[in-house]
């Protein structure tokens, strides 16, 4: 589903990510884990094309209508006046188009995934109301209308209380099964290690990818911690990125 072939991904030529090589196949349950700084939004981000690759390639064999993303939800606007209704509505817009009108099985879709997450009754609500618990449940209400082949979840359960968790968890096995393809930035080791059958391990390059449990051993996760620490992001400049940068100057 997602092939990775030496791929670098920079902001401003301080490579996030470096030279890394994998590949997820299609119906995969991945977990994204790695230290702070370590690239794994990043990656999200460049799988939906919304961070160019300096160097190396990407490929994804879903359509872009057919890719859902879930973003930190520190980058998510809570102030924008829509009400939970609606913004679980915008799941539909991908397939139905601007001029495709709402339909009853639209608006039927978005009832049936409000109350899947447990919301039912709550479409009046503006968004601002929400608690973090109820805003993350209302996301995946919308990942539900969508639809979608690959998606794509950026830290789904973190500061969610542990009822809310299993809530989310239940439907992304239920992903699972349907054979759809995820890939989740993960924190908790423990929950890595329970529900996701593979696991990639970045530290900017990647430190390991396949099964969870040869992935998450202590000298994997020790060599990542250690990367880590040898970071200086005043010296970190990608010698690859300069010369296409040279190249692209002259
Ligand atoms: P993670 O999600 O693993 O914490 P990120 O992918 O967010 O890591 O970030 C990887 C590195 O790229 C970090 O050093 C971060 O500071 C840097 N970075 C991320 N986004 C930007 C940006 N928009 N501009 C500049 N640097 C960024
Ligand atoms: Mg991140």
């Amino acid at each position: 589903m997602i092939t990775f072939e030496n791929l670098t991904v920079s902001y401003r030529q301080h490579p996030a990510l470096h030279h890394i090589n994998a590949r997820l196949l299609h119906g995969s349950l991945t977990a994204v884990v790695g230290p702070n700084g370590s690239g794994k939004s990043t990656l999200l981000k460049s799988i939906m094309g919304l961070q160019p690759a300096s160097g190396g390639r990407i490929s994804v064999a879903a359509l872009r209508e057919r890719i859902a993303y879930l973003p930190q939800l520190t980058e998510i606007d809570r102030g924008f006046p829509i009400t939970v209704h609606d913004c679980v509505l915008l799941g539909c817009w991908p397939v139905q188009g601007a001029w495709g009108g709402v339909g009853t099985v639209a608006l039927a879709r978005v009832t049936s995934a409000l109350h899947a997450v447990g919301l039912g009754g709550f479409g009046q609500r503006p968004i601002g109301s929400l608690s973090s618990g109820q805003l993350q449940r209302m996301l995946f209400a919308r990942l539900l209308v969508q639809d979608a082949d690959l998606i794509l979840l950026d830290e789904p359960f973190n500061a969610m209380d542990s009822k809310t968790t299993s809530a989310l968890l239940a439907l992304v096995k239920q992903w699972h099964q349907q054979q759809r393809t995820v890939v989740a930035v993960l924190h908790d080791d423990a929950q890595v290690r329970a529900h996701f059958p593979q696991t990639l391990l970045l530290a900017r390059e990647l430190v390991a990818h396949g099964p969870t449990a040869q992935v998450m051993t202590e000298t994997n996760l020790g060599r990542a911690r250690t990367m880590a620490e040898a970071w200086d992001e005043a010296a970190e400049v990608c010698e690859m990125d300069q010369t296409q940068a040279l190249q692209a100057a002259f």
